[in-house]
């Protein structure tokens, strides 16, 4: 077929709420996009969202989110050494804060927020984010559609608990009003259940040799979905294997000695090397792994086996031991970005006005323009990138650091009596190159995890309903989940309910290059997610929908009435595990070493925690705003 009635064919023409223009100049648009897009313009239909609107109000903007390309213009230089000495000023605010915290996600506005609640409300505080928009990974997206408006999370999902709330968290958690045990009330699962849908898996025509999908894994016998799938002989009668009753592939070993060598060895490795599992049922196994992201080559076989992972049951092993999640769960249809908005709410009521709870967040309005007034002692400024951060003298003896940044393409300089720094570890030796070699090292250690949570709206979910699924596994995909994010019913905002009505599509992604070693995989997938653009990802979403459900009836033309990438070069905080990372006390941790406070600075944010979840981000704001009372002498 040729690329443009392919492009015809997949709608590429279709005008739909995306962020064609930047600045009024077209990007992403090249090739065989843009002759197509050129000759069918004209039966195009009108755009969706009012481009004033999103102007104004960031969740509204679509196309390349997450760390756009924009907010992070700025690292590339950063990252180099441009600014190791102290720039030049284009703009001296002569600001003077008390605090200035470098990143607006949930840990820098919890930083903001313990300080506050520590030492008044007429503290002069500011936050600065290179992004549009503050919660960092908490990050809400908005579609307008046929006068409704439709809700998604871009990052962060929810309140989670695979390590426990500890009590700081928990208490921010209650000081917002959020009852994470009335998360099933406003759960909408409904609609899925009625219409009995549940999990499949995409089989691709590049790794099983034909474009199949399959439903039902996990629901009916394994057997029965194996028979159903484009699989060799081999592959079958090995996959039928391990997901029945294994024998004892380690027999002879002790239950200690299993442990050190599956510690030593990836979930892969065990089932070729020990399960013999032929290579060709090794793609079936590509979307799945441990926490973090990891997958079947990168998650080592001890985690694997904790876990519950099929291949393990004949050793004697306990299982679930320290993985065990609590009930400690709350979902808002925009993920912790309401949390984020609650927090904003606390910090500048002006801002988002209002006794605002749980029940009320999610529809309350935000008023972005009063985030950075002048005359309130508290400030959040976005579209703000921190270049650099000095004391003003020796740092044990300083009284004062000096801050750098980015804005509409000046420096911009304002100083401060204290730093929080909850940004990403890897650029803080940039931001601050006199940190001591070591602390530099330590915090250039990590590799955060590339990943992509994409929002689809679709006018009706109708190809879903027909196959039978509402979550879908591609394993040799780019995007190995697709799912149907049916929202939730809270705060006068309605979830869906029946398959004719829009719905968004949730595809995730976690791109990186089986084969090579973790940290070097996650820089791969950051350099591919940074590379790629907002053209490539949409025609890569369109073929893979339409691959998928096409014989459901899915036409991806008429179909995706909207479309948000969040790409995350810098996603999840590092986290350790025993193939990757030697095993050493916890005081001897990078993430340890790397956080340690400098002078008048200190370190929070998920990163220094070395676990990518909300309540590390928490409790790593707190740690860095006590380190300050400690230093100050106020505890
Ligand atoms: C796709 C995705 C899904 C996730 N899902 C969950 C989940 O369901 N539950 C959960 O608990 N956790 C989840 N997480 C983990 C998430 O990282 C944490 O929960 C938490 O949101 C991290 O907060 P943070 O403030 O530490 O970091 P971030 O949210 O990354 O905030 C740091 C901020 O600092 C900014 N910054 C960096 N450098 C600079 C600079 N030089 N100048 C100015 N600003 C700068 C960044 O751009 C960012 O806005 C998810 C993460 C991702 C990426």
């Amino acid at each position: 077929m040729s690329a443009f009635r392919e492009y015809g064919d997949l709608g590429m023409n279709r005008r739909i709420p995306r962020r064609d223009f930047l600045n009024g100049v077209a990007i992403g648009i090249t090739g065989a996009y843009a002759a197509a897009r050129s000759r069918v313009v004209a039966a195009a239909e009108p755009a969706q969202a009012p481009a004033a609107a999103a102007a104004d109000y960031p969740p509204l903007r679509t196309g390349l989110r997450g760390n756009d390309p924009v907010a992070i213009a700025g690292f590339g230089p950063l990252g180099r050494g441009d600014y190791r000495q102290f720039p030049a000023l284009d703009v001296d605010t002569r600001e003077v804060y008390d605090l200035v915290i470098v990143g607006g996600g949930i840990s820098g506005l919890a930083a903001a927020h313990f300080w506050r609640r520590a030492l008044g409300q007429n503290q002069k505080i500011l936050v600065l984010d290179n992004h549009d928009d503050f919660g960092g990974h908490a990050k809400r997206n908005e579609f307008k559609y046929q006068g409704r408006t439709f809700i998604g999370y871009g990052g962060t999902m929810g309140i989670a608990t695979p390590f426990p709330y500890s009590y700081t968290a928990k208490r921010l958690v209650e000081e917002l009003g959020i009852q994470v045990e009335r998360n099933n009330e406003f759960a909408a699962r409904a609609p899925i259940q009625k219409l009995d849908l549940g999990p499949g898996m995409f089989f691709d025509k590049e790794h099983f040799g034909e474009d199949r999908l399959v439903a039902g894994n996990g629901r009916i016998p394994w057997p029965e979905f194996f028979a159903k799938a484009p699989l060799s002989d081999q592959a079958r009668k090995d996959l039928i294997r391990v997901y029945g009753k294994n024998p004892d592939y380690l027999a002879g070993l002790s239950v200690e000695a299993k442990i050190a060598k599956l510690a030593t060895m990836s979930w892969q490795d065990f089932l070729v090397q020990h399960a013999k599992v032929s290579s060709e049922a090794i793609p079936f196994f590509m979307g799945q792994g441990g926490r973090n992201n990891k997958r079947v080559d990168t998650t080592p076989a001890l985690e694997a086996a904790r876990r519950g992972s099929v291949g393990f049951n004949g050793l004697g092993l306990e299982v679930g031991e320290g993985f065990r999640e609590s009930s400690y769960t709350f979902h808002f249809p925009d993920g912790n970005a309401s949390l984020a908005r609650l927090l904003v709410n606390r910090l500048l009521p002006s801002a988002v006005p209002g006794a605002q709870s749980m029940e009320t967040i999610l529809q309350a309005p935000v008023d972005y323009a009063k985030l950075d007034e002048s005359t309130a002692a508290m400030r959040i400024r976005l579209s703000s990138t921190v270049v650099r951060v000095q004391h003003a003298g020796p740092p044990d003896r300083a009284k004062s650091v000096r801050i750098a940044y980015l804005r509409d393409g000046k420096v911009h300089g304002v100083s401060a009596a204290n730093v929080v720094l909850a940004c990403y570890n890897s650029l803080i030796p940039a931001l601050m190159p006199e940190l001591p070699a070591k602390q530099q090292e330590a915090l250039a250690y990590s590799v955060k995890v590339p990943m992509m949570y994409n929002n689809v709206l679709i006018r009706r979910w109708t190809a879903f309903a027909k196959l039978g699924v509402s979550n879908i596994n591609s394993p040799c995909m780019l995007h190995t989940g697709t799912s149907l994010d049916p929202g939730t019913t809270i705060s006068g905002y309605r979830g869906v309910t029946t398959p004719d009505e829009p719905i968004l599509v949730h595809m995730t992604s976690n791109p990186n290059k089986p084969g090579l070693p973790r940290k070097e995989q996650n820089r791969a997938g950051q350099q591919q997610l940074l590379s790629m653009t907002f053209e490539q990802f949409e025609l890569e979403i369109r073929r893979h929908l339409t691959r998928m459900l096409g014989s459901g009836g899915f036409d991806p033309a008429t179909d995706i009435v909207g479309l948000t990438v969040n790409r995350w070069p810098y996603g999840y905080s590092y986290t350790y595990d025993t193939l990757g990372d030697p095993d050493v006390p916890p005081e001897q941790r990078p993430h340890v070493i790397g956080r340690q406070r400098f002078g008048l600075v200190t370190i929070a944010n998920s990163d220094a925690g070395a676990a990518a979840f909300t309540n590390q981000a928490i409790d790593e704001a707190h740690r860095a705003v006590e380190e300050l009372f400690v230093r100050a002498g106020l505890t």
